[in-house]
Protein backbone atom coordinates (compact mmCIF):
# COMPACT_ATOMS: atom_id res chain seq x y z
CA UNK A 1 0.00 0.00 0.00
CA UNK A 2 1.01 3.06 -0.38
CA UNK A 3 -0.27 6.72 -0.02
CA UNK A 4 -0.46 9.35 -2.85
CA UNK A 5 -2.53 11.87 -1.46
CA UNK A 6 -1.26 15.69 -0.28
CA UNK A 7 -2.64 18.58 0.81
CA UNK A 8 -1.81 21.21 -1.40
CA UNK A 9 0.48 23.73 -0.40
CA UNK A 10 -1.71 27.47 -0.15
CA UNK A 11 0.02 29.39 -3.02
CA UNK A 12 -1.43 26.39 -5.22
CA UNK A 13 -4.75 26.01 -3.82
CA UNK A 14 -4.84 30.22 -3.99
CA UNK A 15 -3.42 30.03 -7.72
CA UNK A 16 -6.87 27.33 -8.43
CA UNK A 17 -8.87 29.38 -6.66
CA UNK A 18 -8.06 32.43 -8.74
CA UNK A 19 -8.65 30.94 -11.92
CA UNK A 20 -12.68 31.19 -10.62
CA UNK A 21 -12.48 34.00 -9.40
CA UNK A 22 -10.64 36.31 -11.49
CA UNK A 23 -10.82 35.95 -15.60
CA UNK A 24 -9.41 39.67 -15.96
CA UNK A 25 -8.97 42.49 -15.19
CA UNK A 26 -12.61 43.76 -15.06
CA UNK A 27 -12.74 40.75 -12.29
CA UNK A 28 -9.98 42.77 -10.52
CA UNK A 29 -12.20 45.72 -10.93
CA UNK A 30 -15.18 44.33 -9.36
CA UNK A 31 -13.57 42.51 -6.38
CA UNK A 32 -11.81 45.58 -5.59
CA UNK A 33 -14.41 48.06 -5.48
CA UNK A 34 -16.83 45.71 -3.52
CA UNK A 35 -13.99 45.82 -1.02
CA UNK A 36 -13.70 49.81 -0.92
CA UNK A 37 -18.02 49.85 -0.54
CA UNK A 38 -17.88 47.19 2.16
CA UNK A 39 -15.41 49.46 3.56
CA UNK A 40 -17.84 52.31 4.02
CA UNK A 41 -16.08 54.87 1.97
CA UNK A 42 -18.10 57.48 0.08
CA UNK A 43 -15.37 58.62 -2.51
CA UNK A 44 -14.19 55.47 -4.60
CA UNK A 45 -11.34 56.44 -7.13
CA UNK A 46 -10.54 53.75 -10.14
CA UNK A 47 -7.43 53.84 -11.78
CA UNK A 48 -6.24 51.48 -14.61
CA UNK A 49 -3.84 51.36 -17.01
CA UNK A 50 -3.81 49.55 -20.55
CA UNK A 51 -7.17 48.40 -19.89
CA UNK A 52 -5.82 46.92 -16.59
CA UNK A 53 -3.29 44.02 -17.59
CA UNK A 54 -0.72 46.73 -16.06
CA UNK A 55 -2.40 47.92 -13.06
CA UNK A 56 -5.70 48.37 -11.65
CA UNK A 57 -5.85 50.43 -8.54
CA UNK A 58 -9.07 51.72 -6.18
CA UNK A 59 -8.58 54.10 -3.11
CA UNK A 60 -11.13 54.60 -1.12
CA UNK A 61 -11.70 56.58 1.64
CA UNK A 62 -13.08 53.64 3.57
CA UNK A 63 -12.58 52.50 7.15
CA UNK A 64 -8.82 50.99 6.52
CA UNK A 65 -7.24 48.08 8.19
CA UNK A 66 -4.98 47.32 11.54
CA UNK A 67 -1.69 46.04 11.06
CA UNK A 68 -2.43 42.43 11.81
CA UNK A 69 -5.85 42.45 9.52
CA UNK A 70 -4.04 44.39 6.70
CA UNK A 71 -1.31 41.42 6.32
CA UNK A 72 -4.27 38.68 7.15
CA UNK A 73 -6.49 40.25 4.35
CA UNK A 74 -4.45 38.07 1.92
CA UNK A 75 -5.21 34.60 3.57
CA UNK A 76 -7.56 32.71 1.73
CA UNK A 77 -11.05 32.09 3.67
CA UNK A 78 -10.30 35.35 5.82
CA UNK A 79 -13.41 37.98 6.32
CA UNK A 80 -14.50 40.53 8.55
CA UNK A 81 -17.57 40.00 6.84
CA UNK A 82 -19.13 36.64 8.04
CA UNK A 83 -18.90 34.83 10.78
CA UNK A 84 -21.53 31.58 10.63
CA UNK A 85 -22.72 29.46 7.86
CA UNK A 86 -25.82 31.86 8.75
CA UNK A 87 -24.94 34.92 8.51
CA UNK A 88 -24.56 33.71 4.72
CA UNK A 89 -28.25 34.29 4.55
CA UNK A 90 -28.31 37.69 6.12
CA UNK A 91 -25.73 39.57 3.93
CA UNK A 92 -25.30 42.98 4.34
CA UNK A 93 -22.13 43.31 2.39
CA UNK A 94 -21.04 42.41 -1.22
CA UNK A 95 -18.04 40.21 -0.20
CA UNK A 96 -18.41 37.21 2.15
CA UNK A 97 -16.10 34.39 0.75
CA UNK A 98 -12.74 35.88 2.02
CA UNK A 99 -10.91 34.65 -1.05
CA UNK A 100 -10.49 37.80 -3.74
CA UNK A 101 -7.42 39.12 -2.19
CA UNK A 102 -5.71 36.10 -1.72
CA UNK A 103 -6.70 34.89 -4.91
CA UNK A 104 -5.49 38.18 -6.66
CA UNK A 105 -2.11 37.94 -4.64
CA UNK A 106 -1.38 34.32 -6.14
CA UNK A 107 -1.56 35.75 -10.06
CA UNK A 108 -0.42 39.39 -9.97
CA UNK A 109 1.83 42.05 -7.60
CA UNK A 110 -0.35 43.89 -5.47
CA UNK A 111 0.64 46.63 -3.40
CA UNK A 112 -1.72 46.84 -0.46
CA UNK A 113 -1.61 50.77 1.30
CA UNK A 114 -4.11 51.02 4.16
CA UNK A 115 -4.43 53.65 7.59
CA UNK A 116 -7.31 53.76 10.01
CA UNK A 117 -8.84 56.56 10.99
CA UNK A 118 -7.04 57.10 14.50
CA UNK A 119 -3.69 55.57 13.78
CA UNK A 120 -0.94 58.13 13.03
CA UNK A 121 0.91 56.18 10.15
CA UNK A 122 -0.91 53.57 7.98
CA UNK A 123 0.97 50.04 6.40
CA UNK A 124 2.11 48.94 3.27
CA UNK A 125 2.58 45.51 1.94
CA UNK A 126 3.32 43.81 -0.98
CA UNK A 127 3.10 40.56 -2.31
CA UNK A 128 4.35 39.33 -5.52
CA UNK A 129 2.51 35.78 -6.39
CA UNK A 130 1.15 34.80 -2.72
CA UNK A 131 4.89 35.90 -1.00
CA UNK A 132 4.65 38.75 0.63
CA UNK A 133 7.96 40.69 -0.29
CA UNK A 134 7.87 43.30 2.40
CA UNK A 135 5.27 45.19 5.29
CA UNK A 136 6.33 48.63 6.35
CA UNK A 137 5.24 51.36 8.00
CA UNK A 138 3.74 54.45 5.82
CA UNK A 139 2.72 57.43 5.69
CA UNK A 140 -0.78 57.46 4.01
CA UNK A 141 -4.03 58.84 4.17
CA UNK A 142 -7.19 57.45 5.77
CA UNK A 143 -8.56 54.41 3.83
CA UNK A 144 -7.29 51.66 1.40
CA UNK A 145 -5.25 51.49 -1.52
CA UNK A 146 -4.94 48.46 -3.36
CA UNK A 147 -2.74 48.74 -6.48
CA UNK A 148 -2.75 45.14 -8.85
CA UNK A 149 -0.18 44.83 -11.37
CA UNK A 150 1.00 42.87 -14.26
CA UNK A 151 -2.34 40.72 -13.81
CA UNK A 152 -1.20 36.97 -14.66
CA UNK A 153 2.63 37.73 -15.23
CA UNK A 154 3.34 33.76 -13.35
CA UNK A 155 0.59 32.18 -15.85
CA UNK A 156 1.47 33.46 -19.48
CA UNK A 157 -1.53 31.18 -20.49
CA UNK A 158 -4.16 33.07 -18.83
CA UNK A 159 -2.45 36.36 -19.89
CA UNK A 160 -2.11 35.45 -23.60
CA UNK A 161 -5.88 34.87 -23.49
CA UNK A 162 -6.68 38.29 -22.54
CA UNK A 163 -8.73 40.36 -24.79
CA UNK A 164 -7.45 43.71 -26.83
CA UNK A 165 -6.93 46.48 -24.78
CA UNK A 166 -10.18 48.22 -26.36
CA UNK A 167 -12.22 44.54 -25.40
CA UNK A 168 -11.05 44.54 -21.73
CA UNK A 169 -11.54 48.47 -21.67
CA UNK A 170 -15.09 47.64 -22.43
CA UNK A 171 -15.79 45.03 -19.47
CA UNK A 172 -13.79 46.94 -16.99
CA UNK A 173 -16.03 50.05 -18.07
CA UNK A 174 -18.87 47.60 -17.41
CA UNK A 175 -18.30 46.70 -14.13
CA UNK A 176 -17.85 50.09 -13.09
CA UNK A 177 -21.24 51.01 -14.52
CA UNK A 178 -22.72 48.52 -12.70
CA UNK A 179 -21.35 49.25 -9.20
CA UNK A 180 -21.67 52.76 -9.54
CA UNK A 181 -25.44 52.75 -10.53
CA UNK A 182 -25.73 50.46 -7.51
CA UNK A 183 -24.43 53.05 -5.03
CA UNK A 184 -25.08 56.24 -6.24
CA UNK A 185 -25.00 57.64 -2.67
CA UNK A 186 -20.83 56.88 -3.24
CA UNK A 187 -18.63 59.49 -6.05
CA UNK A 188 -16.79 57.34 -7.82
CA UNK A 189 -14.35 58.45 -10.72
CA UNK A 190 -12.56 56.49 -13.18
CA UNK A 191 -9.13 57.52 -14.96
CA UNK A 192 -7.61 55.39 -17.39
CA UNK A 193 -3.76 55.89 -18.96
CA UNK A 194 -4.00 59.22 -16.74
CA UNK A 195 -6.91 60.60 -18.31
CA UNK A 196 -10.38 60.89 -16.84
CA UNK A 197 -12.91 59.29 -17.69
CA UNK A 198 -15.66 59.70 -15.50
CA UNK A 199 -15.90 61.49 -12.66
CA UNK A 200 -19.12 61.18 -10.56
CA UNK A 201 -20.83 63.04 -7.76
CA UNK A 202 -22.51 61.50 -5.34
CA UNK A 203 -26.36 62.32 -6.23
CA UNK A 204 -29.52 60.32 -6.63
CA UNK A 205 -30.51 57.82 -9.18
CA UNK A 206 -31.73 59.22 -11.91
CA UNK A 207 -28.88 62.03 -11.83
CA UNK A 208 -26.42 58.99 -11.59
CA UNK A 209 -27.69 57.23 -14.56
CA UNK A 210 -27.72 60.53 -16.90
CA UNK A 211 -24.02 61.32 -15.41
CA UNK A 212 -23.32 58.09 -16.71
CA UNK A 213 -25.00 57.51 -19.96
CA UNK A 214 -25.12 61.63 -20.57
CA UNK A 215 -27.84 63.97 -20.45
CA UNK A 216 -30.12 62.85 -23.12
CA UNK A 217 -30.75 60.08 -21.09
CA UNK A 218 -32.99 62.04 -18.56
CA UNK A 219 -35.82 62.57 -20.91
CA UNK A 220 -36.02 58.32 -21.92
CA UNK A 221 -36.78 57.70 -18.26
CA UNK A 222 -39.68 56.57 -16.99
CA UNK A 223 -40.57 55.66 -12.95
CA UNK A 224 -41.07 52.34 -11.60
CA UNK A 225 -42.01 52.16 -8.29
CA UNK A 226 -43.48 48.98 -6.25
CA UNK A 227 -43.50 48.21 -2.47
CA UNK A 228 -45.28 44.95 -1.64
CA UNK A 229 -44.60 42.62 1.67
CA UNK A 230 -42.66 40.43 -0.81
CA UNK A 231 -40.60 42.63 -3.02
CA UNK A 232 -39.81 46.27 -3.44
CA UNK A 233 -38.80 47.70 -6.44
CA UNK A 234 -37.70 51.12 -7.57
CA UNK A 235 -35.80 52.45 -10.77
CA UNK A 236 -36.54 53.40 -14.24
CA UNK A 237 -37.34 51.52 -17.44
CA UNK A 238 -36.79 53.77 -20.76
CA UNK A 239 -39.25 54.59 -23.14
CA UNK A 240 -40.07 52.36 -25.93
CA UNK A 241 -39.06 54.48 -29.14
CA UNK A 242 -35.97 54.72 -27.73
CA UNK A 243 -35.24 50.80 -27.56
CA UNK A 244 -32.05 50.03 -28.96
CA UNK A 245 -31.01 46.29 -31.28
CA UNK A 246 -28.36 46.10 -28.60
CA UNK A 247 -29.30 44.71 -25.35
CA UNK A 248 -26.90 47.54 -23.67
CA UNK A 249 -28.76 49.12 -21.02
CA UNK A 250 -30.26 46.76 -18.67
CA UNK A 251 -29.66 46.81 -15.07
CA UNK A 252 -31.20 44.56 -12.29
CA UNK A 253 -29.73 45.06 -8.54
CA UNK A 254 -30.83 42.66 -6.38
CA UNK A 255 -30.31 44.02 -2.58
CA UNK A 256 -27.55 46.67 -4.20
CA UNK A 257 -25.75 43.27 -6.21
CA UNK A 258 -25.51 43.67 -9.84
CA UNK A 259 -27.04 40.21 -10.95
CA UNK A 260 -28.03 38.49 -14.31
CA UNK A 261 -31.14 36.70 -14.67
CA UNK A 262 -32.42 35.81 -18.15
CA UNK A 263 -35.65 34.89 -16.16
CA UNK A 264 -36.67 38.40 -14.55
CA UNK A 265 -35.33 40.18 -18.21
CA UNK A 266 -38.42 38.27 -19.90
CA UNK A 267 -40.76 39.40 -17.46
CA UNK A 268 -39.50 43.12 -18.11
CA UNK A 269 -39.77 42.14 -22.09
CA UNK A 270 -43.23 40.92 -21.63
CA UNK A 271 -44.37 44.10 -19.90
CA UNK A 272 -43.14 45.89 -23.35
CA UNK A 273 -44.72 43.30 -25.36
CA UNK A 274 -46.53 45.11 -28.15
CA UNK A 275 -44.84 48.43 -27.22
CA UNK A 276 -41.24 47.79 -29.45
CA UNK A 277 -40.30 47.59 -32.76
CA UNK A 278 -39.26 43.83 -33.43
CA UNK A 279 -35.69 43.47 -32.50
CA UNK A 280 -35.18 45.98 -30.12
CA UNK A 281 -34.33 45.76 -26.59
CA UNK A 282 -36.04 47.62 -24.06
CA UNK A 283 -33.47 49.54 -21.62
CA UNK A 284 -33.94 48.91 -17.52
CA UNK A 285 -32.26 50.12 -14.16
CA UNK A 286 -34.46 48.75 -11.69
CA UNK A 287 -33.57 47.76 -7.88
CA UNK A 288 -35.02 44.72 -6.21
CA UNK A 289 -35.48 44.84 -2.19
CA UNK A 290 -36.04 41.23 -0.90
CA UNK A 291 -36.13 39.62 2.09
CA UNK A 292 -32.10 38.23 2.07
CA UNK A 293 -33.31 35.16 3.49
CA UNK A 294 -35.34 34.55 0.44
CA UNK A 295 -32.28 34.54 -1.87
CA UNK A 296 -28.99 32.76 -2.23
CA UNK A 297 -26.41 34.65 -3.69
CA UNK A 298 -23.31 31.98 -2.86
CA UNK A 299 -23.87 29.91 -6.17
CA UNK A 300 -21.04 31.42 -8.13
CA UNK A 301 -17.79 32.89 -7.05
CA UNK A 302 -18.64 35.98 -9.14
CA UNK A 303 -22.04 36.14 -7.24
CA UNK A 304 -23.65 37.86 -9.96
CA UNK A 305 -26.17 35.01 -10.58
CA UNK A 306 -29.02 34.56 -7.72
CA UNK A 307 -31.27 31.63 -6.68
CA UNK A 308 -34.76 33.12 -5.26
CA UNK A 309 -37.18 31.29 -3.44
CA UNK A 310 -39.85 32.58 -5.12
CA UNK A 311 -39.08 33.23 -8.77
CA UNK A 312 -42.74 33.44 -9.98
CA UNK A 313 -44.39 35.81 -7.50
CA UNK A 314 -40.73 38.50 -8.49
CA UNK A 315 -41.95 37.61 -12.13
CA UNK A 316 -45.29 38.58 -11.67
CA UNK A 317 -44.98 41.55 -9.72
CA UNK A 318 -41.74 43.09 -11.58
CA UNK A 319 -44.39 42.46 -14.62
CA UNK A 320 -47.49 44.57 -13.55
CA UNK A 321 -45.21 47.08 -12.15
CA UNK A 322 -43.88 47.72 -15.30
CA UNK A 323 -47.18 47.86 -17.03
CA UNK A 324 -48.61 49.46 -14.82
CA UNK A 325 -45.53 52.44 -14.92
CA UNK A 326 -45.56 52.32 -18.83
CA UNK A 327 -49.71 52.31 -19.10
CA UNK A 328 -49.25 55.54 -16.43
CA UNK A 329 -46.89 57.86 -18.71
CA UNK A 330 -49.04 57.08 -21.77
CA UNK A 331 -46.80 54.95 -23.71
CA UNK A 332 -48.61 54.31 -26.87
CA UNK A 333 -47.48 51.57 -28.94
CA UNK A 334 -44.92 52.50 -32.15
CA UNK A 335 -46.25 52.00 -35.32
CA UNK A 336 -43.97 49.34 -36.83
CA UNK A 337 -45.12 48.17 -40.23
CA UNK A 338 -42.55 45.60 -39.94
CA UNK A 339 -44.73 43.66 -38.31
P1 LIG B 1 -14.21 39.41 1.40
O1 LIG B 1 -14.48 40.73 0.76
O2 LIG B 1 -15.03 38.31 0.83
O3 LIG B 1 -14.25 39.45 2.90
P2 LIG B 1 -11.52 39.83 0.40
O4 LIG B 1 -10.41 38.89 0.09
O5 LIG B 1 -12.02 40.66 -0.72
O6 LIG B 1 -12.70 38.98 1.03
O7 LIG B 1 -11.06 40.78 1.58
C1 LIG B 1 -10.63 40.21 2.82
C2 LIG B 1 -10.82 41.17 3.97
O8 LIG B 1 -9.92 42.27 3.85
C3 LIG B 1 -12.19 41.81 4.04
O9 LIG B 1 -13.14 40.99 4.73
C4 LIG B 1 -11.93 43.12 4.77
O10 LIG B 1 -11.93 42.93 6.16
C5 LIG B 1 -10.50 43.46 4.33
N1 LIG B 1 -10.48 44.46 3.24
C6 LIG B 1 -10.32 44.22 1.92
N2 LIG B 1 -10.35 45.35 1.19
C7 LIG B 1 -10.56 46.36 2.09
C8 LIG B 1 -10.69 47.79 1.96
N3 LIG B 1 -10.64 48.41 0.77
N4 LIG B 1 -10.88 48.50 3.11
C9 LIG B 1 -10.93 47.89 4.33
N5 LIG B 1 -10.81 46.56 4.50
C10 LIG B 1 -10.63 45.79 3.40
MG1 LIG C 1 -14.05 41.18 -1.19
Amino acid sequence: MSDIIQLLPDHVANQIAAGEVVQRPASVVKELLENAIDAGSDSIKLIIKDAGKTLVQVIDNGKGMSTTDARLSFERHATSKIKTAEDLFQLNTKGFRGEALASIAAIAHVELKTKQENDDVGNAIIIEGSNVVSQDVVVTPKGTSVSVKNLFFNIPARRNFLKSNVVELRHVIDEFHRVALAHPDISFALYNNGNEAFNLPISNYRQRIVNIFGNKTNEKLVPVEEDTEVLKISGFVGKPEFAKKSRGEQYFFVNNRFIKSAYLNHAISSAFDGLLKTGTHASYFLNLTVNPLTIDINIHPTKTEIKFDDEHTLYALLRSAVKHSLGQFNIAPVLDFDR
